[in-house]
């Protein structure tokens, strides 16, 4: 019987892999522009991190965890918990005030695959800790409007305030009369949560609540004055910056650390994975993890699978397959002889070069060699062998004649420079 991989668990094989190694290279050079590092955390971390962060109500620690029940470890489900568990740990907010960390990996979550919606699937995370400057704010959504742009990939940027524990209970009671009184005509998943959080009313995919909910009070009218002068200044600032953003009240995001700013990047092209990344501020969430007093933070994820399917729908994103810069060809055991030698040297000295240990035809290397997309072939004729040369081709220009080269790899190197 065949083994395949599990549902939701995806391998990504060449010919795709070359826009997510892509979608990294141009991630991380918008990081370093805006001076972040990265860390790198395991994968697995004490099912408590995350219930104590996440929040036991969400959807994700109620039933999307992959747990090993018995020794109470929880595979990841989102990077932040177990960043700032990295961040605390090891006291870099001692090093600097204000760190700006980054990390690109595997999540997991129990839920039903669909496209753009996976078992594992894999963020690009970045956190600012330690600043509760709403400039902060508006930058990271820059940093992702950028990136965005860079990447060819149309997205929205839509913007919501949740408010802090000041000024939260006095709207959540608010919503929670305004939902008791349509109650009947919610959903089961929402009829219990208007008890555990109910907020999350407000993001309900099903269109009766959506119905029910359209006139709900919204918290942005419901700020104390601090909020209200952060969210102000994060909306300045994003127009000071050039960044086009929807307010919408309804986005509450799943997730109980989240306080004021909240945002996501949406994009039409996806159905209903619309969210291509999406964060926001917990400035309780370091203290509550046992950090430090006091200390804010904010960050976003990008969902990197939804990205390189809108990747993938541009006619034109400028990714081509890795090449080479020569195959080496030749037929009988001399020129295998010759040529294993005189590959590895040139590998040394920094080129990256093919070769087929098969004893197939010639014909067959020849056409290895163009797949492979190599710039030249070295053939190894019978006669040139015994001169102690080959046939140098260039097989990207047709036009220049094939020459005869020594085989010394100093030369070889030098002519396809
Ligand atoms: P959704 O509403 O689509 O379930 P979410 O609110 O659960 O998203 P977050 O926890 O905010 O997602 O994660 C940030 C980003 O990671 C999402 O915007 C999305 O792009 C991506 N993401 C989340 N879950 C998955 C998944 N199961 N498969 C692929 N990408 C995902
Ligand atoms: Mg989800």
């Amino acid at each position: 019987m065949k083994i395949k991989a599990l549902k939701g668990f995806k391998d990504i094989v060449p010919g795709e892999v070359e826009l997510w190694q892509y979608l990294e290279k141009t991630a991380r050079n918008v990081f370093e522009r805006f001076h972040f590092n990265e860390i790198r955390m395991p994968i697995l971390e004490e099912t408590e991190l995350f219930a104590r962060s996440i929040g036991e109500a969400t959807d994700i620690v109620e039933k999307e965890m992959y747990t090993f029940v018995d020794k109470k470890i929880t595979m990841r489900p989102e990077a932040t918990a177990s960043l700032l568990r990295a961040y605390i740990e090891h006291g870099l907010y001692v090093q600097k005030p204000v760190q700006r960390l980054f990390t690109i990996g595997p999540m997991f979550r129990h839920e039903r695959p669909q496209k753009g919606r996976l078992r594992q699937f894999h963020q690009l995370d970045v956190e600012v800790l330690g600043s509760e400057n709403p400039l902060v704010d508006a930058e990271l959504m820059a940093m992702g409007a950028l990136l965005f742009g860079e990447l060819g990939i149309n997205v929205s940027l839509e913007l919501n305030s949740l408010g802090c524990p000041k000024c939260r209970p006095g709207y959540r009671a608010k919503l929670i009369r305004y939902i008791e009184d349509r109650l009947d005509s919610l959903c089961s998943d929402c009829k219990r949560r208007t008890a555990t959080n109910p907020l999350r009313v407000l993001d309900c995919k099903v269109p009766g609540c959506r119905e029910q909910i359209v006139d709900a009070p919204s918290i942005q009218e419901h700020l104390c004055d601090e909020c209200s002068d952060h969210f102000t200044t994060v909306q300045s600032s994003l127009g000071q910056l050039g960044i086009e953003f929807q307010l919408n009240k309804f986005m509450v995001r799943g997730l109980d650390y989240y306080c004021r700013t909240t945002f996501e990047f949406i994009t039409a092209d996806l159905g209903s994975q619309a969210a291509v990344a999406a964060g926001g501020r917990y400035d309780g969430l370091i203290e509550t993890l046992g950090g430090p007093k006091k200390s804010p933070g904010i960050g976003f994820a990008m969902g990197m699978e939804r990205i390189v399917l809108l990747l993938q729908q541009q006619e034109e994103n400028g990714v081509k397959p890795a090449e080479i810069d020569l195959f080496v060809a030749g037929l009988g055991e001399k020129a295998a002889q010759a040529g294993y030698g005189l590959t590895h040297t040139l590998r040394q000295k920094g080129l990256a070069v093919a070769m087929d240990h098969e004893g197939r035809s010639l014909k067959s290397q020849m056409k290895q060699a163009n797949k492979a997309g190599a710039r030249y072939a070295l053939i190894l004729g019978e006669d040139e062998l015994t001169k102690g040369s080959g046939i140098l081709r260039n097989m990207k220009d047709k036009d220049v004649e094939q020459q005869e080269i020594l085989l010394a790899a100093g030369s070889i190197a030098e002519a396809i420079k």
